[in-house]
């Protein structure tokens, strides 16, 4: 692997940058807990509002418990970050409401530019997005344009509109491996980690962006391996965001739809998971009966970067998303021409994905995909 040409700046997530991206703000604005009364009178409001605003709400499995049951209940979709592009794109409402952070917003807009998007919060962003500016990504790119650049979907419209591609973690290592069989070297961007493992998965010539995710960086690989001690039976389900050192104890490594999946259909009965614990309610609802424990953090210290939960997702709550419902405010914004740009990496992972699903046979792999996704919602 090359070493970078530039040296890349190194945030610190703490306070990755002054004002409303700092994790002190986020955690600030989370919404306030609600009484039993006050939540069944929100969330009335709220599929009231989606009706009549003609609105659907799209919600990442990271969001609050509630938002996510709202989200289905109400026909929308709460799922992975490929899942709610395509589903936003492809439905027939004129607003979505996304529930995630604001590259989520910004993706949903990019495909779908004569929709309105709002979100409940439009501070909540990302540690990946805020490590990865556009201006410097640009001249990373321009010093080595003998690479195709693939980014991942936790990024700014201005970088999804510099790259060749943009993928999900749930479709990353099929694209890197697919344009490693055509020769290609890659420039990767922004999470070091999971460059790193689709790296070692596919051995493609890949020069790897420094970013990293405030929560997945956090769980640690000595300390899981004491708590696998302790649960000799459990199975571990790993995100590949996380350090490599967590990774290599994994039973499955994947994305969150690929992670419930095996939840539901591996014979165990105990789970250690390493990725955001909001996930932690539909593998629940998906899985009942199983037990499902927290892969460890920097340990009991409590602070916000050691808490499994991300501080942005955290900022979506039922009275944040009633009140922009009713205001019809926290509109996203793209500018059209970075849009156009955006648009291509987009879409090329799109028609991967369907051209991926459509090659699969309709015999033993179908009946197998069928499986997989069984209880896991629209995913
Ligand atoms: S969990 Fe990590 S990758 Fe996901 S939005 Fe939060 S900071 Fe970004």
């Amino acid at each position: 692997m090359n070493a970078p040409a530039i040296p890349i700046k190194t945030v610190e997530y703490e306070k990755p940058s002054e004002g409303a991206s700092c994790v002190a703000h986020a955690w600030a604005r989370t919404p306030a807990p609600v009484s039993p009364a006050e939540k069944e009178e929100l969330k009335e409001r709220i599929r009231r509002l989606l009706r009549e605003r003609e609105a659907v709400l799209v919600a990442h499995y990271y969001v609050d418990s509630d938002l996510q049951d709202l989200a289905e209940e109400t026909g929308g979709c709460v799922s992975d970050s490929l899942e709610m592009a395509r589903f936003g794109r492809d439905h027939a409402a004129k607003t979505l409401v996304v529930a995630g952070v604001r590259f989520m917003g910004e993706t949903a807009k990019i495909l779908s530019p004569e929709k309105t998007i709002l979100m409940p919060d439009l501070d909540a962003t990302c540690s990946l997005d805020l490590g990865c500016p556009a201006d410097e990504f640009a001249a990373f790119c321009d010093q080595h344009p003998d690479r195709t650049v693939v980014v991942y979907a936790n990024t700014s419209a201005a970088v999804k509109a510099r790259a060749d591609w943009m993928v999900t973690s749930s479709i990353g290592l099929d694209i890197v491996k697919h344009l490693h069989e055509q020769g290609k070297k890659i420039l990767w961007a922004p999470d070091k980690h999971l460059g790193s493992y689709i790296q070692k998965q596919t051995g493609a010539d890949m020069l790897l962006w420094q970013g990293s995710c405030l929560v997945h960086d956090e769980f640690k690989g000595i300390e899981l391996d004491l708590l696998k001690a302790e649960y000799p039976h459990a199975k571990v389900l790993v995100h590949p965001e996380s350090p490599a050192n967590v990774v290599e104890q994994a039973d499955v490594v994947g994305s969150t739809s690929q992670l419930i999946a095996a939840a539901v259909n591996m014979d165990a009965d105990t789970f250690i998971v390493a990725t955001d614990n909001g996930i932690l309610h539909k593998m629940r609802q998906a899985a009942p009966g199983k037990n499902f424990i927290e892969a460890p953090t920097a340990g009991n210290s409590a602070t916000c970067k050691s808490c499994a939960h991300c501080p942005w997702m955290a900022m979506n709550g039922l009275r944040n998303l009633a009140e922009v419902l009713e205001n019809m405010n926290n509109e996203i914004h793209v500018d059209p021409a970075i849009g156009k740009d955006a648009v291509r990496s987009i879409s090329r992972m799109l028609d991967f994905a369907a051209a991926k699903k459509a090659k699969v046979a309709p015999s033993a792999d179908l009946a197998q995909e069928a499986k997989l996704f069984q209880g896991i919602g629209p995913a």
